[in-house]
């Protein structure tokens, strides 16, 4: 008998897949540069049966990729070796949501967006939010640390998890933290496999922390003729109100978008750069909203801008910034998210735009990303006349220089996305020898056999 006949055995054939179209989209994230090839892909409905197929891999030396909403931008869920995925679409029941504790307890396989809509309907908010959040998971928004628009104000996934049920690589099940918010009792590993990329265990079950839905907001969009001035427009917003999303874009990816969508120009003055700027505002504070745009004005730093008047208008406004990342999907990007800390942007910004103009003349080049929180999305389009391969292989030799620059400035070659395959080889631009070794110890610790995510991270 073949395993995965084996496999079937032990969890059902019904919760086993081998078709080929299930095969090539299981296999794959939202990264262009690899096909699926998975031996296998496997959908366990009950801990239980997690559990039995982590202590099959085991016992047959099969490699096992963890795979959520495989929204990824760096390769993480990528299968394209005969792995086994193991999918968590069937494990997505909101188990618990506890007003008292205001808390939510669901499965892995429970999407970002239903997550947000259950506190909603009891108005409490889950801040964690980004253009994906209607397909990617939970699961993988811990494993991955997910960051999103409103980090600014409420911080990356990490600060809402409040306990973790796990299956860890060589079986065990592990109830992290037990959903307590004060409880120093020694190593938190819940807060190790928050952002382990898969490679420590599968997470099955979260406990996240809810919070007060956020006060009405109003949107706006600015003109900017510089980078440097974005961070001083920064300073002014959270010198006069509460920021609870600071986003930029570049023009090229304005144009991309509004063609795409055939969406309106927020305003017929064109500038390089945009800043969409979200404040909180109450009914006292609207005409703040204004003096923070004259301020602007005056000091030379917009050179245009508009103000939602309706939640429609601000709506909107932030498809403008949200609608980006999947309009460039179809030009294969390759992408850098990056960041340093916010009182160096403006140096390294200018740096980067330096080395991005001496190694990429001729490639378009597209700049976006949460800039208040100090991260970018700097994104190289793929010429047509290139390969895929031709052009990563391009795109790598320059992001050895770009990590150079990131490791002067002690920055991060990846913000939010992760590591996965795509960032391996810059890890060491940002993690040092030590801290790598460190990292492959502490893997052995949880995974012995080294069964979850091969290649992945480090
Ligand atoms: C249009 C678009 C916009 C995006 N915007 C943002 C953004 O603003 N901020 C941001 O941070 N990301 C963003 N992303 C990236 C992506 O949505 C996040 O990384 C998200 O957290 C991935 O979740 P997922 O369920 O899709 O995980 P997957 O892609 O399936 O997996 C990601 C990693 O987690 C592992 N994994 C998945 N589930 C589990 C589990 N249950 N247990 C253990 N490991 C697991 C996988 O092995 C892989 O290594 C965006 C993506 C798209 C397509």
């Amino acid at each position: 008998m073949d395993i995965v006949s084996r496999l079937a055995g032990v969890i059902g054939s019904e919760n086993v897949s081998y078709c080929d179209s299930e095969l090539q989209s299981y296999g794959v994230d939202r990264t262009t540069i690899w096909e699926g090839n998975p031996k296998a892909v496997v959908f366990p409905r009950s801990v239980k049966q997690l559990q039995d197929i982590i202590l099959f891999a085991n016992k047959y030396s099969l490699k096992v990729v963890p795979s959520g909403g495989r929204t990824g931008l760096c390769g993480g869920a990528v299968a394209n070796n005969s792995e086994l995925v193991v999918s968590m679409d069937k494990m997505n029941i909101i188990k618990e949501i506890n007003l008292d504790d205001r808390s939510i307890t669901a499965e892995a396989g429970v999407t970002t967006q239903q997550i947000q809509v259950a506190a909603a309907e009891n108005h409490l908010f889950y801040p964690v939010d980004f253009a994906s959040s209607g397909s990617s998971q939970i699961g993988g928004n811990i494993a991955t640390n997910a960051g999103g628009i409103n980090v600014i104000r409420y911080g990356m996934t990490r600060n809402w998890i409040l306990g973790l049920r796990v299956v860890t690589g060589s079986g065990d099940i592990l109830n992290l933290n037990k959903s307590l918010v004060k409880n120093n009792t020694g190593y938190d590993f819940r807060h190790l496999f928050i952002g382990s990329e898969g490679t420590l265990g599968i997470i099955y079950e979260a406990t996240l922390q809810l919070t007060e839905p956020p006060k009405p907001s109003t949107v706006c969009v600015f003109g900017v003729e510089k980078f440097a001035y974005l961070t001083e427009v920064l300073k002014i917003c959270k010198s006069m109100l509460q920021v609870n999303a600071f986003e930029f874009f570049c023009n090229n990816a304005l144009s991309r978008v509004v063609g795409a969508h055939q969406y309106q120009r927020p305003f017929d003055t064109e500038s390089p750069f945009y800043a969409l700027v979200e404040l909180e505002n109450t009914e006292i504070e609207t005409e703040t909203v204004f003096e923070v745009y004259s301020k602007c004005v005056d000091e030379k730093l917009i050179t245009d801008g508009v103000i939602s008047q309706s939640i429609d208008q601000a709506r909107a406004l932030w498809r403008l910034r949200e609608d980006i990342s999947e309009t460039l999907w179809h030009f294969q990007p390759y992408k850098n998210d990056i960041s340093v800390r916010i009182s160096k942007m403006a140096d390294f910004l200018n740096d980067v735009s330096q080395l991005t103009q001496k190694n990429y003349p001729d490639f378009e080049i597209i700049w976006y990303g949460h800039i208040g929180d100090g991260n970018i999305h700097l994104n190289i389009l793929k010429p047509k006349n290139l390969s895929t391969l031709q052009f990563k292989s391009f795109c790598d030799g320059v992001s050895m220089s770009l990590g150079e620059l990131i490791s002067k400035y002690e920055g991060s070659i990846s913000a939010e996305h992760g590591v996965g395959l795509l960032k391996k080889e810059s890890l060491r631009f940002s993690r040092s020898e030590d801290e790598i070794n460190l990292m492959k110890s502490i893997k052995k610790i949880f995974d012995p056999n080294a069964i979850l995510n091969p290649g992945k991270l480090i």
